[in-house]
């Protein structure tokens, strides 16, 4: 099953749009669903052309716990050691966009790279997860990509604000809820030109053992969000560049990179 949130365009005024719907994507019709498809997937009301609608992100986490340095040619390739255990950090709900949605380039940094990542989606509130029970908690799949501030992330040594701007988490276009995440290659190209191309069976922890790790010591709730790691070949972007995240079997993520002038002229930014 591949789930989406979509918002549809009023027919008769051009900018209203609808709050956005949890829905279930069947071809080219998406049905909607009364609330998220965690809590209970109960379609409510007509399909909809997906023609009709616009994906906006398939994911409204409480968080979005990610893995630093889990694959080992992405570590190597920034001079640092594979970490004796997960390398764990966070970023806030409100780096969320969806497929197709502008990354902003902070006028603030000087170096924004793409980071293309196969991520996870919860599915019930968990806590001490054993690795052989990870399968269990989680929800289904979806492409992301951990957009990064790489100048800022090395100034600060805490990866807050680099790894922390509004729009640095694309994610979508779906969660796919029967995703199989073994031996699946992991690409990202900037302006069609592949400039990551990995493989989930290069993970250096894989994905049971993250969940392992992490429910230690905090708890994950329906919806959450788990980014993997990124595979070797990060690099800059500039406004203007369109990244595209691809996770073989599970779906192509786009989004181009605008720069904070041209935000404010779409009202994106205050
Ligand atoms: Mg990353």
């Amino acid at each position: 099953m591949q789930v989406v949130r979509f918002i549809e365009q009023h027919t008769h005024l051009q900018d209203a749009w609808f709050a956005p719907s949890w829905g279930i994507l069947e071809g080219d019709r998406v049905y909607p669903l009364a609330q998220a498809p965690y809590v209970g997937v109960e379609v409510s009301g007509a399909a909809r052309a997906l023609d009709d609608v616009k994906l906006v992100a398939p994911a409204t986490p409480s968080k979005l716990v990610c893995v630093g340095r889990n694959y080992a040619e992405h570590a190597a390739e920034l001079g640092n050691e594979v970490p004796p255990e997960p390398l764990i950090f966070l970023k806030p709900p409100s780096t969320v966009i969806g497929p197709d949605a502008p990354v902003i380039y902070p006028a603030i940094s000087q170096r924004v790279d793409h980071e293309g990542e196969l991520a996870l989606m919860i599915g019930v509130r968990c806590r001490n997860v054993t690795e052989e029970d990870a399968a269990r908690v989680i929800y289904g799949y979806t492409v992301a990509n951990d957009v990064t501030a790489r100048d800022l992330q090395k100034a600060d040594g805490q990866w807050t604000r680099g790894k922390g701007f509004d729009t640095f988490a694309p994610v979508g276009p779906w969660i796919d809820t029967e995703f199989d995440p073994a031996n699946k290659a992991v690409r990202c190209l900037v302006n069609d030109q592949v400039r990551q191309d990995g493989n989930t069976a290069l993970l250096i922890y894989s994905i049971g053992r993250v969940l392992a790790h992490v429910t230690r010591f905090m708890t994950l709730e329906p919806g959450d969000l788990v980014l993997t790691g990124t595979p070797a070949g990060v690099g800059a972007v500039q406004p203007g560049d369109v990244m595209t995240v691809e996770v073989e079997g599970l779906g192509k993520l786009r989004n181009p990179v605008i720069d904070e002038d041209e935000a404010r002229r779409r009202g994106l930014l205050p």
